[in-house]
């Protein structure tokens, strides 16, 4: 069979032209038995972090929250399907859910209930859906991806257990496929074996449809997106961006790897595994090919910027002056291990070592408590992470200009660097 997934993310369902758009693409390609992935409405994911956030430490109000997001869902759902009283009482059950939760006081992990909570975006998107496409005509079906993807039991980043995946995709999926039915299902979502509900991590949906991909053994993978496709930087911070029609796999994780967000990083494996094409293209233009991701032989390429925010570097030396030899380097990467911190860049020397890390301040305070008092850790915050993929002197100029170097990296294609912006100071006026 010839059967391709399609990804689409929470900006082309945010409102009723995004839910429109997204069936007139389903439909240009219903032939092509498309496997369509979907995450939840807009901002949902955020909102539904808010209410998990207020109910678990018991501030704002939640049920207020919880409210306006129904809202939300119902407004969309009756502006798109003419009948829509099973629709609105899909949503209502969906969210008792939610409420039986936050009735009760919190027992288990945060992280625990934020992934029974928070995956509710993604079944509440993917019900509207499919109840929409079957209103005008398609052959829709709503799968519950919980009984396709299995993972471990690590909320809010749980590692896929392939064999049973595999095996339950195929299972669940094939037989619709081969009906011509198209398969509507959730993005981000998995179940553990205790049937807890788990997600892959913000953003996971890309993700989702390459296991399903591979499972599937998929044509090929679609990523539709609010851009034209892979770009040189991001089009909200630099002006002529260009688009890259063909990166090679490699290039693709190498880009996402030092923080690009047009595809999520755990990406791109599946497919290269099974050398699966992935396209990168525009929702608004559907005759477009975007940008083809693929087992290519590695071609030449502008320069690429990826600009993370919100860093800080961590220098860490021990009190006694000794060097931070070995045996402190690992109890120091354990530590870094225990409370997920993510080494970005780092640097060592004689007296200390220096890393380069998103700024997530309880995290890092817990961190500095357990290293304990025979180190010292000092923070500089306000800090951004400048990654330049096939660097020249122009790019490497331009972004250095108003913005302080603390520490920098070259290796053959690639320069990175932890900068603080400058403000530019002016003269003043004196007569
Ligand atoms: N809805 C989830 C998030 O916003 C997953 C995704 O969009 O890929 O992180
Ligand atoms: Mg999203």
């Amino acid at each position: 069979m010839d059967h391709k997934v399609f990804k689409f993310g929470g900006a082309s369902v945010k409102d009723k032209t995004g839910f429109e758009n997204v069936a007139n693409i389903i439909r240009r390609f219903q032939h092509e038995n498309p496997v369509v992935v979907i995450s939840a409405l807009g901002k949902t994911t955020n909102a539904l972090e808010d209410i998990v956030k207020s109910w678990y430490t018991g501030k704002g109000n939640t049920r207020d929250l919880l409210q306006k997001l129904q809202k939300q869902h119902e407004d969309i759902a009756s502006s798109l399907i003419p009948n829509a009283s099973d629709i609105l009482t899909e949503i209502n059950d969906t969210l008792v859910e939610i409420d039986w939760i936050i009735e009760e006081k919190p027992e288990e992990s945060f992280d625990y209930y934020y992934d029974q909570i928070v995956s509710i975006g993604e079944i509440l998107s993917t019900k509207i859906m499919a109840a929409y496409l079957i209103s005008i005509g398609l052959p829709a079906v709503w799968v519950d991806a919980r009984d396709c993807i299995h993972t471990d039991n690590t909320y809010r980043d749980a590692r896929i257990l392939w064999d049973q995946t595999q095996k339950k995709t195929v299972q669940k999926m094939m037989p619709l496929i081969e009906q011509g039915k198209i398969i509507i299902t959730q993005g981000f979502i998995g179940s553990s074996s205790e049937n807890f509900t788990t997600t892959l991590g913000r953003e996971g949906s890309d993700y989702t449809a390459a296991i399903l991909s591979y499972c599937l053994d998929a044509k090929s993978m679609h990523i539709w997106k609010d851009v034209p496709g892979v770009l040189t930087a991001d089009p909200r911070l630099f002006e002529d961006v260009l688009k890259l029609p063909r990166l090679s796999y490699k290039e693709a994780i190498e880009m996402t790897y030092y923080g690009a967000k047009v595809i999520h990083p755990k990406t791109i494996k599946p497919l290269q595994n099974k050398n699966i094409p992935l396209y990168v293209r525009p929702f608004d233009d559907p005759e477009s090919e975007g940008t083809l991701i693929s087992d290519v032989m590695e071609l030449s390429y502008p320069p690429v910027i990826v600009i993370e925010p919100n860093q800080c570097l961590l220098h860490i030396s021990s009190n006694d002056f000794s060097f931070v030899a070995e045996h402190h380097l690992s109890s120091i990467f354990a530590l870094l291990d225990k409370h997920r911190i993510k080494v970005n860049m780092m640097r060592n020397t004689a007296i200390s070592f220096s890393i380069c890390t998103n700024y997530f301040p309880d995290k890092i305070k817990l961190f500095e408590t357990e290293l304990g008092s025979d180190f010292r850790c000092v923070t500089d915050e306000d800090l951004e992470l400048i990654t330049i993929r096939h660097y020249n002197d122009e790019t490497l100029q331009a972004m250095k200009h108003n913005r302080l170097v603390l520490m920098e990296e070259r290796l053959h294609k690639t320069i990175q660097m932890v900068v603080k912006n400058i403000p530019v100071m002016k003269r003043k006026e004196v007569d």
